[in-house]
């Protein structure tokens, strides 16, 4: 049993073969702060503030076959400005080291094989 933020694998077959589904307004639900996370203001009419991924949703799924849930939950998504220059997106090896701290991640075999080597031997 995968813990719940993790795609059980057969979920994971079925984004990979017909893609990730589009996603909503309404999956958003970290509306509340108006405060972009990257530079501590607020937002404007040219730069408004919008919700970020931290771990981006398709790297998200693809790479790591962590659930869409966990993806659009306030674990992951921040308020953050629009146009770049605040922009929010860990890499994958940043992404390795945050999920390295949690303690229900462990890479599943079905993730690419590049991606269970940055978490160590035992998962390659
Ligand atoms: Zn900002």
């Amino acid at each position: 049993m995968t813990h719940k933020n993790i795609l059980p694998e057969v979920a994971y077959r079925v984004f990979v073969e017909y893609g990730q589904p589009v996603r909503s307004p309404s999956d958003y639900k970290n509306e509340k702060h108006k405060i972009c996370i990257s530079c501590g203001k607020g937002g404007t009419k040219s730069n408004p503030i919008t919700n970020g991924h931290k771990t981006p949703y398709g790297k998200g799924i693809f790479e790591f076959s962590l659930s869409p849930e966990f993806l659009n939950s306030e674990q992951n998504v921040v308020r953050i400005h629009r146009r770049k220059g605040c922009d929010v997106a860990l890499t994958t090896e940043q992404i390795v080291e945050c999920l390295k701290k949690t303690d229900w991640y462990n890479p599943p075999p079905w993730v690419p094989k590049e991606i269970r080597d940055l978490f160590g031997s035992k998962y390659s």
